[in-house]
């Protein structure tokens, strides 16, 4: 490909929209653009990278065992009410109707039609197991759409579903998928972890999701230090605390005044006391009612534990505003002694005595409070968010947080989604069973977000190898010059025929611009042929990822340069080696 004849728009500003150094990146170095909120074209290079993502896991899935086929996008919500999910999914799907008046949706995910496809197709257990995948557009009303491909609207995604007779069979399938991932995110070059996970929307009652370590990412992990445990922290189990025996005698409650002092560190200074002595009281609102979530002053509520234990649809905090209309009770004064409302507590606070609270009353904290004899929470639990302080849940070893961008999901659904649907299959004694489900997805332009966000200088884009658009780009530094421009497309020619995707740059532009635009594009090895061409017959190879350089012979750089870059992309085709 010639860059003159390439839609390759880059640019030099970063665009101001654009919070994340892969969002800014893609859109200079011409990749996407944006269409409307969380919606992008993908331009011809922003293409090459989210099909290399996609062939390799379409490689990985078809070893696996998995058969591609592709869904419609517009889904009956006939399918969706069967599944009880038109109810449940909230406003992440987009809903229309259309001229008949039949309601539909654009598809988040593709449990319904599978599960509709398999009961019409899968009649016998000698049909299983089946795993049937596609790779195609997801569209999510996103509530904030935002950094770029990293959090889209309208995504692609390669989900896969499996069918088998037996909970026994479908673990098989889900170790299979669990295989196939590792090899899928290790071919693509990235640093990832697999880690448990909360099974969300979707459903079902286990789950791993796989984790590209990024400063940037929206998720937080926690990883043992010492065993294999590493989880999602909205995920990750807290030990119960240890019960001292003994301990401080009772205090009776003392009303104080704390003018002015709303945070518990400002309360915690004029009352000499730690921020552990603290119950915090933060009021959410699940599906709508408010709750006041109680940890001790020093944590956090984990938002996703709250929610599975509330078995709420949607848990969100509520600001100020709303904390004083739905409960009248005053900010930054709330606690949980006459509380009003519905009150969950981390099962750490009721091993507390002698605590500080607010009052519920301006100005004013409760001090000497005995959870369990000052006030009865409605529910106890495991709420709060682990921190690196906390012990491993798997073997008490010590941990660390990390952040990741999620990029796959694998869950066991069971079968969530066949009963409710009444998908069945003849199972071995002629009686009807549903079918034990399992679902995968992969963020397939996700993938490519994450991979800039790993594999980035100050410079532009690092792509590893196997999802560079090109795996080389070609300089012509000398366009005047005939012998130059001969020898740069001659170069091209051969690399082409040794099976290399190869960008040469043929503008007539400054070098300086052309070194540029190069390294913004992140295109792993670049080719200079120039004035050492002429002088000496050689031309320079530069490697993108550490700046190695060096100087070849032009007859010999076509075989040289080939066979380093398939080495390189042999090593990342087999991983165990
Ligand atoms: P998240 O927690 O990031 O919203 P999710 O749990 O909703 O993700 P899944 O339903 O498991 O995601 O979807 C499968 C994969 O699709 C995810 O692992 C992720 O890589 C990708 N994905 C999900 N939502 C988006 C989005 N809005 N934009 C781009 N990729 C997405
Ligand atoms: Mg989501």
């Amino acid at each position: 490909m010639r860059y003159s004849q390439m839609l390759l728009p880059t640019t030099k500003e970063t665009p101001s929209e654009a919070e994340v150094v892969s969002h800014q990146l893609l859109l200079r170095g011409g990749f996407i653009r944006k269409l409307t909120s969380g919606v992008y074209t993908y331009l011809p290079l922003g293409l090459a990278a989210v099909q290399r993502v996609a062939q390799i896991v379409r490689e990985e899935m078809n070893r696996a065992g998995a058969l591609e086929l592709l869904m419609p996008m517009v889904q009956p919500a006939d399918l969706w009410k069967e599944s009880g999910r038109w109810q449940k999914y909230g406003p992440e799907l987009l809903r229309f109707t259309d001229r008949h008046n039949r309601e539909s949706c654009l598809g988040p995910t593709h449990e319904e039609v599978i599960t509709d496809l398999a009961r019409r197709e899968l009649q016998s257990y000698r049909q299983l197991p089946k795993n049937l995948y596609q790779i195609q557009s997801k569209f999510r009303d996103e509530i904030r759409p935002r950094f770029g491909l990293m959090r889209g609207r309208e995504f692609v995604m390669k989900d896969a579903y499996s069918f088998d007779e037996s909970d026994e069979a479908a673990g098989r399938s889900y170790d299979r998928m669990y295989e196939a991932y590792h090899r899928i995110f290790q071919r693509c070059g990235l640093e990832f972890r697999a880690v448990e996970a909360d099974t969300g929307t979707i459903g079902g009652s286990f789950s791993h999701e796989f984790m590209v370590l990024a400063a940037t990412g929206e998720d937080t992990l926690v990883i043992c230090n010492e065993c294999s445990y590493a989880a999602n922290v909205e995920k990750a189990k807290v030990a119960p605390p240890v019960i001292e025996e003994g301990g401080e005698p009772l205090q009776e409650m003392v009303r104080v005044e704390t003018p002015g002092m709303k945070k518990v560190e400002a309360v915690a200074n004029f009352l000499k006391a730690a921020p552990s002595r603290f119950i915090k009281t933060m009021i959410y609102l699940a599906d709508g009612e408010p709750v006041a979530a109680l940890v001790r002053g020093d944590r956090e509520v984990q938002p996703v534990k709250l929610k599975n234990l509330l078995g709420a649809v949607d848990v969100e905090l509520a600001d100020d505003e709303t904390v004083f209309k739905k409960t009248g009770l005053p900010v930054g004064y709330l606690g949980p002694v006459g509380s009003p409302i519905r009150m969950v507590a981390d099962q750490e606070v009721m091993a507390m005595r002698n605590c500080i609270t607010g009052a519920n009353e301006k100005q004013f904290h409760l001090t000497g409070v005995q959870p369990g004899r000052d006030f009865s929470p409605t529910v106890i639990g495991d709420l709060r968010q682990i921190t690196a302080e906390d012990r491993c849940p798997s073997c008490g070893g010590s941990l660390r947080l990390t952040e990741g961008i999620e990029v796959g999901h694998i869950f066991k659904l069971g079968t969530a989604y066949s009963e409710a649907m009444n998908a069945t299959f003849q199972d071995r004694d002629g009686q009807a069973r549903p079918f034990v489900m399992g679902c995968y997805g992969i963020g397939v332009s996700r993938v490519v977000a994450a991979a800039i966000e790993q594999n980035h200088d100050e410079n532009g884009i690092i792509f590893p190898l196997p999802l560079a658009p090109f795996q080389v780009i070609i300089l012509n530094l000398g366009v005047n010059s005939e012998a130059v421009t001969v020898a740069a497309e001659q170069l091209a020619e051969e690399l082409r025929g040794e099976g290399l995707e190869v960008l040469l740059d043929d503008r007539d532009e400054r070098p300086g611009s052309k070194f540029k635009d190069a390294d913004l594009i992140g295109i792993p090895y670049r080719v200079m042929v120039g004035k050492t061409f002429e002088k000496e017959g050689k031309v320079e190879l530069r490697r993108r990822r550490d700046g190695h350089t060096e100087t070849l012979a032009a007859g010999e750089a076509a075989g040289a340069i080939a066979a380093m870059v398939k080495a390189e992309l042999a090593a990342s085709a087999h991983p165990e080696n």
